[in-house]
């Protein structure tokens, strides 16, 4: 648990480029140790004098990636957790149930599979909705019933927008939290939390460590109010905690995180630019671009770019786009993303039957690359 603290780094860049700026020990540290006990010793007066008694809920080095996580957020608490999913299932499942939910149907598929598979069992109940229109949004709300609205925007893998300040305001109408997953967002460019939402998730596996070598989530809350001690407790009790070792590699991370995603947006608006219009293509899915259907509402809350990832369509169908992935030399072929260096996947093919992902779409995650190389890339992987 971390309370936000007010510090001389006011700005986000600082501290994520200093790991929240403190110094360490009595040597004075800039890079903190990784604190791997799990266990701290009693005074004789039966206390614990520096406030920690085991390491399942207490461990300093994640707390220092809190601390980070909460400035950047500008958010009242945060908690860490062992991944993404047990980041997005804790807020369900610390929800008072039996729950309904409204969650939207473009989503992460991993959490879509478990709402619409296994979360009922548990005594979440989805709603599933097109959540790039907040009527339909309200339209599934049901006052007093709805506990919670989850958005994730821009919404893999169609990049699709939802509105979160006019979702914050149905949200609260109807008495419901509303969590929004920023993964592909990041804090660069946009903050859930002054828009009005609960509660902010990331995985933060992908942009925040951004260097593909380390699982971790986050929630980060508001308030620090009844909701956050449940989701605290829960996180204790089932302990989907987060490792030391993997708290270190993200605070090393995200020292990096806001050049990093500048460029990556960058290159991303660039490739989005070079490929719109082009004859071998359906489509470019790409909130940077004017023509996207999200596009007005991106401008309204996504500053400094419009992230890292993009789709295409492409114009032969699945099969062009499973040849074209094999094509691509510099894209790395697999899942995941955020990282430094650039992937591609075809999304049917991960998500399997019901997927409302089309099938002649190939994902592209945005890493560091020379741009010129990467549209270089696709460009004979088109032909
Ligand atoms: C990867 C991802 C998740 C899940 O995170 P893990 O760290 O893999 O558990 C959730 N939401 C989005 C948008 C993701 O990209």
């Amino acid at each position: 648990m971390e309370r936000k603290t007010p510090s001389l780094q006011t700005s986000s860049e600082t501290c994520a480029a200093q790991a929240g700026g403190a110094v360490h020990g009595d040597e004075r540290a800039i890079v903190s140790p990784i604190h791997i006990t799990t266990t701290y010793e009693r005074a004789p007066d039966n206390s614990y004098p520096g406030g920690k008694a085991y390491g399942r809920p207490d461990n300093a080095t994640v707390e220092q990636c809190q601390t980070v996580i909460n400035t950047l957020e500008r958010a009242a608490a945060t908690l860490m957790f062992g991944s993404g999913m047990a980041a997005a299932t804790s807020f369900f499942l610390s929800l008072e149930r039996p729950a309904r939910v409204v969650v939207p149907k473009v989503m992460y598929w991993a959490l879509r599979n478990w709402l619409g598979t296994d979360a009922p069992s548990f005594g979440v109940h989805p709603v599933f909705v097109d959540a790039t229109q907040t009527r339909e949004i309200e339209a599934a709300v049901r006052q007093g019933e709805t506990r919670a609205i989850w958005i994730e925007t821009p919404a893999n893998p169609l990049w699709s927008l939802t509105d979160i300040a006019e979702t914050a305001a149905i949200a609260r109408r109807a008495g419901a939290l509303l969590g929004v997953d920023s993964t592909a967002a990041t804090p660069v460019h946009t903050q859930p939390l002054a828009l009005g939402a609960d509660v902010v998730m990331h995985s933060a596996t992908k942009y925040l460590n951004g260097h593909s070598d380390a699982l971790a989530g986050s929630l980060s809350f508001a308030r620090q109010d009844a909701a956050f001690e449940r989701a605290s407790r829960l996180r204790g009790e089932l302990g989907s905690v987060l490792g030391p070792f993997e708290a270190a590699l993200l605070l090393r991370g995200m020292r990096t995180l806001f050049v990093r995603v500048e460029r990556q947006s960058a290159s991303a608006q660039r490739i989005a630019e070079r490929f719109a219009g082009d004859a071998r293509l359906a489509d470019v899915l790409y909130p940077g671009l004017e023509g996207h259907t999200g596009h007005a509402t991106a401008c309204k809350q996504m500053a400094n770019g419009f992230g890292g990832m993009l789709s295409l369509r492409l114009a032969g169908g699945e099969n062009h786009a499973i040849q074209t992935a094999a094509r691509l030399k510099v894209f790395k072929r697999a899942t995941s993303l955020g990282g430094v260096e650039s992937l591609v996947e075809h999304r049917a093919s991960i998500e399997g039957p019901g997927t409302p992902c089309p099938t002649d779409l190939l994902r592209f995650s945005i890493g560091l690359e020379a741009v010129d190389d990467l549209i270089a890339d696709i460009d004979q992987a088109l032909r």
